[in-house]
């Protein structure tokens, strides 16, 4: 399996994974494009949402639960963002299915 994503849960390659579970992992993104940017990645690969089906859809729920308790380690829980891109016209790089989860603009305003 050579898909980035898989290769950083495994330790293969660099990452910062703040954290994991059995089922899934987050690590800071490399490019962020908020104060907070992280990546909530299931351990299984999956491609994509196209890719789910009945018997692994449970997933996405997790993913949610781990962004909102995410959201609140990093105390952006007032306002945050999630997001997955799905597809190449929406902008997927990473052909391993991934949820941005955005944050921490207010504690940015505060420092200014
Ligand atoms: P997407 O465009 O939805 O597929 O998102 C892919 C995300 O992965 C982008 O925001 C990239 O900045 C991020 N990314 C790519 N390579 C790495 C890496 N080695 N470590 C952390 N994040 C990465
Ligand atoms: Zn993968």
């Amino acid at each position: 399996m050579t898909c980035i994503f898989c290769q950083i849960l495994a330790r293969e390659l660099p990452g910062e994974i703040l954290y994991e579970d059995e089922e899934l992992g987050i690590i800071k993104d490399i490019n962020p494009e908020a104060p907070i940017h992280l990546l909530i990645i299931p351990k299984r690969h999956i491609d994509s949402i196209n890719s789910l089906d009945e018997t692994t859809a449970q997933i996405g729920a997790k993913m949610f639960l781990a962004a909102k308790k995410m959201a609140e380690a990093q105390g952006i829980q007032s306002g945050y963002k999630v997001l997955i891109n799905n597809g190449r016209e929406a902008g997927q790089q990473v052909r391993h299915l991934h949820m941005h989860l955005l944050g921490g603009w207010k504690r940015m305003q505060g420092r200014r």
